[in-house]
């Protein structure tokens, strides 16, 4: 894969956007290695109660193209996810339903990451579940215990007390006074505060409980991320991300406890990602409108849903609309068509050999992407100079070795963004379906498209235009137009 010429401290560093601080801050690794330092990276993962949907896909785009820029700029990321395989939700839904937790939860599990793998998310390093940690979560408690930081109820449980936390509120920007107005205050009786948040719940209902010092009981939500970045990667991280939604209460209460814990800064950026709209419509369990990932990747395609995130900025929310796609698709199999086209033989780009012109593309392209992952911005530079290499090629006689090298370089760029790694065949079978669909006609095949194409030419040719008008009226139907040209017929999407 291609990297960056030069070595991440030797250059400008990756500025980003960090919720905590409400700005955007050089991502200095604490790893003191001159060459390829650590990055320590959590991302906060599944919780496989359900069928995973788009807004998890969507996560796990955003953070994949974080992930693959970093690697691309010569840094060692350790990544770390979580899969929250112990929860209320998980519980209630197994109890209802009379299913084992533990199967249940791996099934899940196993679907989000077959999808992730369709989608060309990379793994990540250490892949961590709750019911791994039981004994640690134990042990982590009774230190939070120990410094004054949570109390035991006689009834079983244990909870975080917010008030001995005197930062607490500082990521989503409240203040404890502003956030007890806003809670129910007709609560629990066993809590001290309706602030104070559960980290161990007496509970034995399923097989999921197990003996703690506090008797029969299972982890809260928010511990296990704290215990699991504490097992995984330590008390310091350099990036701690997840959605928008997690930002409070989960990652303000993962802050309490781990700072509480160690004394120390835990992460020092926090990054969220925006949240996913279908059709203008928030996903939700009361709209009964949550599309399956499976599914939505069927109806929208692959190729066409990961250029479509990479279009769109990390930070800011995005709606799926067939618009979104409309807008985006031909794009993409302008890009397949450009590698198809110069990239028959392959290339091995080295930036020792690039030419000014390739040298501005990388440059520009870093400079986007290094400016909080301006993916959107780092396409365009692409798109403009895919334009620019067509324009040449238009007008010359053979491609030449300058030419060939920057076209490789345009595609490995994109696959710092997810994009271009599926050949043009795929591109264009998942075109043509959303197209197909979009224009509310037959779905074709590349192959159908190009007998038709070649049928039309045939009746052209033989000045039989009603022939062809037909022909062409039949392509239109399924979202597909046809370009005439001195150099004969192609297609784009309608
Ligand atoms: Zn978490």
């Amino acid at each position: 894969m291609l990297q960056s010429a030069h070595h991440y401290r030797a250059g400008r560093k990756i500025s980003i956007q960090s919720t905590l601080r409400g700005e955007r801050i050089p991502l200095d690794p604490m790893d003191p290695a001159a060459e390829f330092p650590v990055v320590k990276m959590y991302v906060c993962g599944l919780t496989p109660q359900d069928h995973p949907h788009m807004g998890h896909g969507l996560v796990a785009v955003s953070f994949d193209i974080v992930h693959r820029y970093l690697e691309y700029r010569r840094l060692n990321v350790q990544y770390v996810q979580n899969v929250t395989d112990i929860d209320d939700k998980i519980i209630a839904k197994t109890l209802a339903q009379g299913v084992d937790p533990i199967k249940m939860t791996r099934e899940y599990t196993d679907e989000f990451y077959e999808q992730c793998e369709k989608l060309h998310v990379l793994p990540v390093d250490k892949l961590i579940r709750v019911t791994e940690v039981v004994p640690e979560t134990i042990t982590f408690i009774e230190k939070l215990i120990a410094k004054g930081f949570a109390y035991a109820t006689p009834e079983g449980s244990v909870y975080f007390d917010v008030s001995k936390k005197d930062d607490y509120g500082k990521l989503s920007n409240q203040n404890t006074s502003m956030l007890y107005e806003s809670v129910r205050k007709e609560l629990d009786k066993e809590k001290r505060s309706p602030l104070d948040f559960a980290l161990w719940k007496r509970d034995d209902s399923t097989c999921l409980s197990q003996p703690s010092p506090w008797g029969v009981g299972r982890p809260g939500w928010h511990i296990e991320c704290s215990v699991m970045i504490h097992e995984t990667l330590g008390d310091r991280i350099d990036i701690h991300g997840g959605g928008l939604d997690l930002k409070f209460p989960h990652h303000e209460n993962e802050i309490a406890q781990s700072e509480a814990y160690s004394g120390e800064t835990f992460s020092n950026i926090w990054m969220h990602s925006g949240l996913l709209n279908i059709d203008g419509q928030k996903m939700s369990k009361s709209l009964n409108n949550f599309v399956i990932l499976s599914e939505g990747l069927q109806k929208y395609g692959i190729t066409p849903f990961r250029f479509a995130l990479a279009r769109h900025h990390y930070r800011s929310n995005i709606d799926l609309t067939d618009r979104l796609f409309r807008d985006t698709l031909n794009s993409l199999l302008d890009f397949h068509r450009l590698f198809e086209r110069v990239l028959a033989a392959p290339v091995d780009p080295q930036p020792s050999s690039f030419d000014a012109d390739t040298r501005a593309i990388v440059e520009a392209f870093e400079e986007a992407m290094d400016n909080d992952f301006n993916s959107p911005e780092a396409l365009v530079v692409l798109e403009k100079a895919r334009s620019k290499v067509i324009q040449e090629l238009d007008g010359a006689a053979t491609i030449s070795d300058d030419l060939r090298q920057r076209v490789a370089v345009l595609r490995e760029l994109g696959m710092v963004l997810g994009l271009f790694i599926d050949p043009l065949s795929v591109v264009e079978i998942e075109g043509l379906r959303l197209a197909a669909r979009v224009a509310g006609g037959e779905c074709l095949t590349p192959e159908q498209v190009g007998s038709i194409i070649a049928e039309r030419s045939e009746a052209r040719a033989a000045k039989n235009f009603p022939r062809s008008d037909e022909l062409r009226a039949k392509l239109i139907s399924s979202g597909v137009d046809v370009l005439d040209s001195k150099s004969g017929s192609s297609w784009r999407f309608a």
